[in-house]
């Protein structure tokens, strides 16, 4: 159960200081091993403190745990891109992820790695208190989706994506809009499209 929080922004800016502390010392991940030996960081997030928007993806890649930031590579080029289209700018928005660390092979987090960080993330929102969350493929929507009490009306992301979702928080309402997550989009570039016209509902936002 997470508490309301009340903070302005050196107090947000301090309490996601403290995330990314304990983030830096959970030995108990199973992906923390991972970090140390390739001498990896955790991505934490980046972006406002005070964000409307709360960009949420899966995990970092190999660019990311490189620098520590989020969506660095080439996903983050895409997003980049997207944003662009709306004319949103990215220092406006917090763009995090599920999983802070890196998994081996970039391949998707497991059940029990999104149990661990998920809590991470919840913080997050009470400490930014975003009036959109946009989750980034089906790992984050389904995951957000369920946190805020929305798991029975899940479908494949297929018949998800661009519509928006209002539910209640600690802090009030939050719309959440499922987005297909960039990468997709790398591979199948009729996405593209379909991303943008996705992009565009936060414009009207
Ligand atoms: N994919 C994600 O889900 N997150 C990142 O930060 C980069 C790629």
């Amino acid at each position: 159960m997470v508490t309301k929080l009340s903070l302005d922004l050196s107090g947000r800016t301090e309490a996601l200081k403290k995330i990314k502390q304990e983030v830096l010392a959970l030995e108990s991940s199973p992906l923390y091993e991972f970090r140390i030996a390739n001498k990896n960081l955790p991505v934490i997030g980046e972006g406002a403190h005070d964000a409307k928007i709360m960009f949420v993806g899966e995990a970092p890649g190999k660019n990311e745990a490189a620098t520590g930031r989020p969506f660095c590579g080439a996903s983050g080029k895409l997003l980049d891109e997207l944003l662009a289209s709306v004319k949103i700018s990215r220092e406006s928005v917090y763009i995090t992820n599920i999983v802070k660390d890196r998994p081996p092979e970039n391949r998707d987090p497991s059940p029990e790695e999104i149990k661990i960080y998920g809590p991470f993330l919840d913080k997050q929102i009470e400490i930014i208190q975003p009036e959109i969350i946009a989750t980034l493929g089906r790992f984050s929507m389904q995951y957000i989706m369920t946190r805020f009490g929305l798991a029975d009306i899940l479908l494949p992301i297929s018949q998800m994506h661009g519509q928006l979702f209002e539910t209640e928080t600690t802090y009030g309402k939050v719309k959440i809009l499922p987005l297909y997550h960039p990468a997709a989009a790398i591979y199948n570039r009729a996405l593209l499209d379909t991303l943008k016209l996705d992009f565009a509902k936060l414009r009207e936002l």
